[in-house]
Parts: C-alpha cells; sequence; structure tokens
C-alpha cells in the first residue's frame, strides 16, 4: 500500500459505519473488493445482532422539556412519574437512594451498574454522553443490551448530554417524566474473513474492528486500525510462512464486541488451530505513542518491548485486557494482543463528531503497520511460536471482571 492508496481508503469510507445499517454492509463490501484488488479472496460472513427501534421519548423535569434519545431496547413505558436521584458512587448507602427514583449517572451504563439500579430497586434510568468543554450537546444513540440485562427485568432509560445533565441535576426538580416507545429488531451485521495458507493448519489470527458508533465516522476509532490491517495483509502476504494467517475484519465491536464474539461461535470447532490473537484498535494518530495489551504470559510483553526498542520503535507493553476484539479470543484461552496509539489525556476524540481525518497522520500509520508487520511475520515464521496457549491467572480474573463474570472492587465514579 502506497500514500496515495491508503488517503484514498481513508476518504472513500470516510462515513458511518455503524452495526446493522448499510452503512456497515457498505463498508464490509467496500473491503471485499479491495482484497480482491490485492488477489486474495475474502468472504463475508453474516451474524445476527439482537436490538431494538426507538419510536419516540421524551423527558420532563417540572414539566421542562429535556432533548433525549431513549435507550433501544429498553421498557416501554407512558409517562412514569417519579423523583430524580444523581448516583454519585456506588457505595451501599448511595445505592440504597436509588429506590423508587429515576436514576441519572454520568457515562455508559454497564453491566453490574444496570444489575445495581435493577437489584436497588431503580425505576428508570439516565446516562450521559459528552463533555463539559465542548460546544456541541449532540446526544448517543444507546442501547440496552442484551448481554446486560440478561435474567433481570428491563427498565426504561434515555440517554442526554452531560451539559444538559449539569443542568437537570442543578435545578433540583421535584419530579421528572420519562416515556419511552420501541420495540426489538434483530439486525445483521458482517465479519470480513480472509485466510492466507501458511505451511501449517495452525493459524494467527489478526483482527481490526470497521464499524464506528451512531455520532462518528470513527477514523480513529478503528477505520485506522482496519486500513492498517489490510497493510499488513499486503507485507504479509508477499512470501509463504510457517503458520497460516486469517485476517478479521469486524463488524458490531462497537456494540459489545459482537463481531469477534460471533466469529468464535460460528467458528468454535477450529479454535483450537489458533495459535495467536493480534488486534489493531486505534493507530496512526498525529499524537500519542502506541501500546500493546497483552493477555498473554509475561514472556511476550517482554520480547516485544525489547523488539520495540531494537526496532526504534520505543512502545508500552503490558499485561492486561483490551476492551476490544483481541479479548473474546483470550477469553477461549489463546493468547491475544491488541495494539493502539493512545493519544495523551484524550478518552475523548472517540465515539464522537471530532474523531475525523484532522488527527491522522500517514506517516504514523505506516510506522505502525511496518512494526506490527514485522512481529506478525516474525511470529507467523517461526518454526515453533513460542508463546504458551495459556492465559496466565490474574489476566483470567481480568477476564471474569471485564466479561461480567466477577464483580471488580467498588471505585467511586
Ligand atoms: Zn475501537
Amino acid at each position: 500500500m502506497n500514500k496515495k492508496t491508503m488517503l484514498k481508503l481513508f476518504k472513500d469510507l470516510n462515513f458511518k459505519r455503524v452495526s446493522g445499517t448499510d452503512g456497515e454492509k457498505r463498508a464490509a463490501e467496500y473491503f471485499k473488493a479491495y482484497i480482491a484488488s490485492l488477489g486474495l479472496k475474502s468472504v463475508i460472513e453474516t451474524f445476527e445482532v439482537k436490538s431494538g427501534k426507538v419510536k419516540s421519548a421524551s423527558l420532563k423535569a417540572d414539566g421542562k422539556e429535556i432533548p433525549c434519545r431513549g435507550y433501544r431496547g429498553a421498557k416501554s413505558v407512558k409517562e412514569l412519574k417519579a423523583p430524580l436521584y444523581y448516583l454519585r458512587a456506588n457505595d451501599a448507602y448511595s445505592l440504597s437512594q436509588c429506590k423508587d427514583k429515576i436514576v441519572i449517572f454520568i457515562g455508559y451504563l454497564g453491566k453490574f451498574r444496570y444489575e445495581d439500579l435493577v437489584k436497588n430497586g431503580a425505576l428508570g434510568f439516565i446516562s450521559t454522553n459528552g463533555n463539559l468543554n465542548e460546544a456541541d450537546r449532540d446526544i448517543d444513540d444507546r442501547e440496552l443490551r442484551s448481554y446486560v440485562s440478561e435474567g433481570l427485568e428491563l427498565l426504561p432509560g434515555v440517554n442526554i448530554n452531560i451539559k444538559d445533565a449539569e443542568k437537570l441535576i442543578s435545578s433540583k426538580p421535584k419530579e421528572v417524566c420519562l416515556s419511552l416507545q420501541g420495540e426489538t429488531t434483530i439486525d445483521t451485521s458482517y465479519n470480513v474473513v480472509t485466510y492466507i495458507e501458511g505451511e501449517s493448519k495452525e493459524e494467527i489470527v489478526i483482527t481490526a474492528h470497521y464499524d464506528s458508533v451512531p455520532l462518528s465516522v470513527g477514523i480513529y476509532d478503528n477505520l485506522s486500525g482496519s486500513l492498517a490491517l489490510l497493510g499488513i495483509m499486503e507485507e504479509l502476504m508477499k512470501t509463504r510462512h510457517h503458520y497460516s494467517l486469517r485476517f478479521v475484519l469486524c463488524g458490531s465491536e462497537e456494540r459489545g464486541l459482537l463481531g469477534s464474539k460471533a466469529y468464535i461461535e460460528n467458528h468454535s470447532d477450529d479454535l483450537e488451530t489458533i495459535r495467536l490473537c493480534v488486534n489493531l484498535d486505534m493507530v496512526g494518530t498525529t499524537l500519542g505513542n502506541v501500546i500493546a495489551v497483552c493477555t498473554t504470559e509475561a514472556k511476550l510483553t517482554i520480547s516485544l518491548e525489547y523488539k520495540g526498542f531494537i526496532s526504534c520503535y520505543p512502545l508500552s507493553v503490558s499485561q492486561g485486557v483490551y476492551s476490544s476484539d483481541s479479548t473474546p479470543f483470550a477469553d477461549k484461552g489463546i493468547p491475544s494482543l491488541s495494539f493502539a496509539r493512545i493519544v495523551p489525556n484524550d478518552g475523548l476524540i472517540i465515539h464522537n463528531r471530532y474523531d475525523t481525518l484532522a488527527h491522522m497522520d500517514v506517516d504514523n500509520m505506516f510506522a505502525d503497520i511496518a512494526f506490527i508487520s514485522s512481529f506478525v511475520k516474525e511470529m507467523a515464521d517461526a518454526a515453533y511460536l513460542p508463546v504458551k496457549k495459556a492465559i496466565p491467572d490474574d489476566l483470567k480474573e481480568r477476564l471474569d471482571e471485564y466479561n461480567g463474570r466477577k464483580r471488580p472492587e467498588p471505585k467511586v465514579s
């Protein structure tokens, strides 16, 4: 891939690629055609995603309308009236105050928070997105994921912008009124899978998600990683390797890693042959340095860090669990790692209108492709891949927490 092609791909795919929409499908077909132009064959694997549609939603505080979007997949309700409670922390006292209230909290609705709300008698919930320092009043389109509500009663909920949340909390309303009308749906989503046969049936899987969230064209998160995956594919297809390679461009990552989870479910018989998963989620920005989060034995982190120094590409390597498509593979006992170029003090430029081409640097894209290609190539050319096919116990515990099987220690949020 050269610079001109890289820029063309960024521009051609500079549209929203939301799970289950035409945008996602269009992107999957574009990738398939591009991969065909390299002389490789890929397959678009479809999978179903349980979802919901919102017909109408409203939130009023003492009769005054607050802009909101209803949660897809949440309970429909007509004029639910209750006092508002701001849940600042998840200690036992704060949680006990949720009973018979409509509860507002800052940020995302995770599995444990939802469980806390239901078990402490909340009647409904209000979550937020956005940043107090940014001018927009965009409201993210959220869903009550089936994984979050599994085994629990459904509650109605809406999402609002954090600026309206601050105003709402400071206005200390006597009562809020929440209405939501919706229905459940089934969406179709797509993984684009390309196989390059090696001498061995055993394989290394390289993943990157290409879907974006509804507020964003998702250039950094994660068109960048998807294009890096294509760059790595082009590098590695030049020679035959000992291990086979499988490249998976995953859909629906932004809805809870659903593409990689579907891949694992649909290929459960082939997981034995996977020796390593290398995931790319957010690379190639102007600012920031690269990290690699390894859900593997420590030896890999040390050798990768040394490789970085030797290659004049210092990167920060750690053992841990990264919230991306490597994690469902790690959860099946497959050593997995994710590469990301992290912009300092950001946490902000993703999942909103600010994640655009303006933040990208094509030279850094190629630097990231070169290093990660060289790493994958070394692994793929090894006569015997030394990475132990087992996840260390402390990381298994982190996977249990990440996957909602074990509650992390309570912390103030
Ligand atoms: Zn991402």
